[in-house]
């Protein structure tokens, strides 16, 4: 048995709550950090399949990627879904953490280890963090001198074209079908990541030269930017982009915290069907 605070306080040095955006909700949103616990469930997303198997399993503590809550509650009530998710849960006494965009950005999170899964070398942060140090200076950091940061660029050793890269994509996540947006026969040297929802670092990707850019979704309108500007697309799904590192961080936390139990959502899954 272990305390919550515990295991937070390990997270935390992980993922720094001050590397998520500003507009994010993120650390313990629903607990008592004095509580003991015994079950963890890592998830990408608090669902209501999700929820019933903290239930069914006693989970103690759900560490979630995305928020729950994520925008503000004026009443918690079983009459919505979210109202009902976090009544359920306090009744049953899950606590939910979460990370987002800390873990995104931190530098062994999400898009440093999908980059690193994508088999990318030199690989650093899209867009740097601004150290506490430099933020009270006013001055930002070079590119490259700090591993935590907004998405992530690195090149690949040898150039292949698109169609090969797409491949070791499609292996790398155990996916049979992806969205693409550029030339199969495109040379792919330098390229940018951001899981999830990441249409917004067109411009960064572009500003550094990217062949490529591969992020879990994106609009029409953004696949029409960056064919424009000369840089291919590739959309993983959102679910695909992330999931895998909540799988892996169970991993990390059963080694060490061996006294509790530990595993990935196993109700958990893509809302999106690929048909
Ligand atoms: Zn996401």
């Amino acid at each position: 048995m272990e305390k919550l605070e515990d295991l937070l306080v390990w997270f935390r040095e992980w993922a720094p709550l001050h590397l998520a955006e500003d507009w994010d909700n993120v650390g313990l949103l629903i607990g008592d950090p004095g509580r003991s616990i015994e079950k963890v469930t890592t998830c990408l997303t608090v669902t209501p399949e999700v929820v019933q198997e903290a239930i069914d399993h006693k989970t103690d503590l759900l560490l979630t990627h995305h928020p729950l809550p994520f925008s503000p509650l004026k009443k918690i009530t079983a009459e919505t879904v979210v109202g009902k998710m976090v009544c359920q849960l306090i009744e049953n006494k899950v606590a939910v953490y979460s990370a987002h965009t800390a873990f995104d950005s931190a530098s062994s999170g999400l898009n440093d280890q999908l980059a690193r899964r994508l088999g990318l070398k030199e690989i650093v942060p899209l867009i740097p963090v601004e150290t506490e140090a430099t933020r009270r200076n006013g001055e930002i950091k070079e590119t490259g001198s700090s591993s935590a940061g907004v998405g992530r660029l690195g090149v690949l050793t040898q150039s292949v074209t698109a169609q090969e890269f797409i491949d070791r994509v499609k292996e790398a996540l155990s996916l049979s079908t992806m969205k693409f947006s550029g030339g199969l026969e495109q040379k792919i040297h330098r390229v940018g990541v951001g899981c999830g929802s990441a249409g917004t670092f067109l411009k960064e990707a572009i500003r550094n030269e990217c062949d490529l850019f591969v992020t879990g979704e994106a609009s029409f309108h953004t696949l029409l930017e960056g064919k424009a500007a000369g840089l291919s697309l590739l959309l993983t799904g959102h679910y695909s982009s992330e999931r895998f590192a909540m799988e892996s961080l169970a991993t990390e936390l059963q080694k060490k915290f061996p006294t509790l139990e530990i595993w990935a959502s196993r109700n958990e899954r893509d809302p999106v069907l690929w048909v």
